[in-house]
């Protein structure tokens, strides 16, 4: 690996064949994947040179795609060849991996209509990024449960990675506007669901919950349920009600950018004092010392930079 910057050190990126820097790389501003957010993608995270749960996520993303009906060209070895290339292109230790299959356009003369549509894949690595700042990570984020509510699952399958994020980025906003770091969405009946980018745990009288429904099956979440059960924390997957919430002693917060991240504020209540919580911290520091000892580890095939 390169110690001197090319314009591949920024990130490396694979568009329907094709690999290319990042600073290269763009979609046509006519394509269904930017025009009607007709696309679907996963994110795996690389650490110290390998990959986390890859197998799971290019799985996740199959099925993903199955769900919007999206079928690119490439078959999942193919897909994990280009992942493993956009890193190796990249030079990078620790990155973040991202895959997207576009809806792309019905080529000239075919009805207007999205089954007539050429699908492709689109991925890239770029050096590792966090979803939460290393003085939030310190002091813990302040979350509040947003009024948007979550896009109705009958409507788009949050289980189905997708950009349909107006719910989310709205809430953001609301998020900004009271002076919190992230909002949480509830369900029209009232039980949470995530936020934006990331799933989360309650932590109450020492017993984890996570949502059960409405949400992405998030393999941080599944990472988090392993740990759990290993450590002998009682864990539970069903519904969580915003009173739940609003009462837990602690939060967390999962995602494959960050892992799982510490919560001290929810609506303005302070939970424990004020800093992240001891459940927090016995996951988190399990989590990264299993990580670093090859827990679901695939190592970046850094030779694929030359193939
Ligand atoms: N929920 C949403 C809406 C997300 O976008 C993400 C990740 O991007 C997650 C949850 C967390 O999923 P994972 O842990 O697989 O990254």
């Amino acid at each position: 690996m390169s110690e001197t910057p090319t314009p591949w050190s920024a990130g490396a990126a694979y568009i329907d064949g094709r690999f290319m820097p990042i600073g290269e790389a763009a979609i046509p501003i006519t394509d269904w994947g930017y025009r009607r957010s007709d696309v679907t993608y996963d994110v795996v995270g690389v650490r110290d040179g390998a990959f986390f749960r890859l197998d799971e996520h290019v799985r996740r993303f199959r099925a993903s795609m199955e769900t919007f009906r999206l079928k690119p060209p490439e078959d999942d070895a193919a897909i994990k060849r280009v992942l493993h290339r956009c890193v190796a292109l990249a030079g990078l230790r620790d990155a973040y991996v991202a895959m997207d299959c576009l809806r792309g356009r019905p080529p000239a003369g075919q009805p207007y209509h999205p089954a007539y549509a050429r699908n492709y894949l689109a991925a890239f690595a770029l050096p590792w990024i966090s979803l939460v700042r290393p003085e939030v990570m310190e002091r813990g984020a302040h979350l509040v449960v947003a009024e948007t509510l979550r896009i109705p699952a009958r409507s788009v399958d949050p289980r189905a990675k997708n950009f349909h994020w107006a719910d989310l980025t709205r809430g953001q906003f609301e998020a900004h506007d009271r002076g919190a770091d992230f909002c949480i969405l509830l369900d029209e009946d009232g039980n949470v669901t995530e936020g934006p980018g990331f799933n989360l745990f309650t932590v109450t009288e020492g017993c984890l919950a996570t949502p059960d429904a409405g949400v992405l099956e998030g393999l941080t979440r599944q990472s988090v349920i392993d740990l759990a059960r290993e450590m002998d924390l009682p864990v539970a997957v069903r519904p969580v009600s915003v009173a739940e919430l609003r009462d837990a002693d602690e939060i967390l917060l999962v995602t494959t950018a960050g892992g799982i991240m510490p919560a001290s504020r929810i609506d303005g209540r302070i939970m424990g004092n004020d800093r992240p919580g001891p459940v927090f911290r016995r996951l988190h520091d399990a989590f990264w010392e299993k990580r670093a000892a090859g827990w679901h580890a695939t190592p970046v095939d850094y030779a694929s930079a030359h193939g």
